[in-house]
């Protein structure tokens, strides 16, 4: 039964990585108004904030490679002007997979300082064991911060701020003020299971913590752009964190009384949420298995 268990955990382990990050062929870019001057781009990869204006063009994370002709033309219908700065919200591929083309074509590219490290040196994705090969130089992050970095355009303030060890350790924040507007990166998913980057830093407290820190910035109006699903709101996050906290108790709980995760997985303790997470990329046996490992290894857990 175990070894059943294992090998069906092990089949959607591989269906999964292939999916989620591999760079694929280019897909149509879908733009989306929030305010004006703000919009959302989704394409194959994490969703893209891109916002407008007097000041010149700002894009929140730029998806994989073969998407750069797609994004490239998607924001030449909202402005002429050339692309000034690129955030990544933390550095998986399917996030910073354009960095390249971006900033060849000049952009500045920004980022909390350990993307540029991981960015910089050959990475694995642990539990799906994918690999990805350092950037070459004009890919990088050229300005970093460890804190925090605020960008005053297009009549907004805009404050990127790093929220700890929660996705991976690199994780950016990006609100809008005066757009009341938050790109989330991949500390929110609005409608799947997120995936926890244990193995690059990333824990199931820490992104509770972060998405805390979300919602202590959004009120009824705020409209929130996750890293991956479609655009949501303050009710949306809040759904979102009490699956998170029973997620991290149960599995927790599981642990503590000495269950191996095959044990974990069997015990379902994510039953309950499972109909409304559970059918995107990670499904609940596979969540389960983030969660574990995260408990197991964090350094905040
Ligand atoms: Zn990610």
């Amino acid at each position: 039964m175990t070894k059943l268990i294992q090998s069906l955990a092990l089949l959607t382990l591989i269906v999964t990585a292939e999916a989620v990050f591999a760079a694929g062929e280019a897909v149509p870019i879908k733009t989306i108004a929030i305010t004006e001057g703000l919009h959302v781009l989704m394409g194959r990869g994490g969703n893209i904030a891109v916002s407008t204006g007097a000041d010149g063009t700002f894009l929140v994370d730029d998806q994989y490679a073969p998407q750069y002709a797609g994004i490239t033309e998607a924001i030449k219908k909202l402005s002429k002007d050339p692309l000034k700065f690129v955030i990544n919200t933390h550095w998986h591929g399917d996030h910073t997979g354009g960095n390249e083309q971006m900033g060849t074509a000049g952009a500045i590219i920004v980022a909390q300082e350990n993307v540029r490290q991981r960015l910089s040196t050959d990475q694995v994705v642990e539990f799906f064991n994918s690999e990805r090969p350092a950037s070459p130089a004009i890919a990088l992050p050229i300005v970093t911060f460890s804190k925090d970095i605020t960008f005053h355009l297009n009549g907004n303030d805009i404050h990127v701020f790093h929220v700890l060890n929660a996705h991976t350790d690199g994780d950016a924040v990006v609100h809008f003020k005066q757009a009341n507007v938050l790109h989330t990166g991949d500390t929110f998913f609005s409608e799947y299971y997120p995936f926890i980057d244990s193995g690059s830093g990333g824990s199931i407290s820490g992104m509770i913590k972060a998405v805390e820190q979300i919602l202590a910035l959004a009120d009824d109006k705020t409209k929130v752009i996750p890293g991956h699903g479609k655009v949501s709101d303050r009710k949306g996050v809040e759904e979102f964190l009490t699956m998170l906290k029973a997620a991290h108790k149960k599995v927790a709980e599981l642990i503590v009384a000495g269950n191996t995760l095959e044990q974990a997985i069997l015990a379902k303790p994510t039953a309950a949420y499972d109909a409304k997470w559970g059918g995107g990329f990670l499904k609940p046996d596979v969540f389960v298995s983030v969660v574990y490992d995260s408990i197991k290894r964090s350094v905040l857990d």
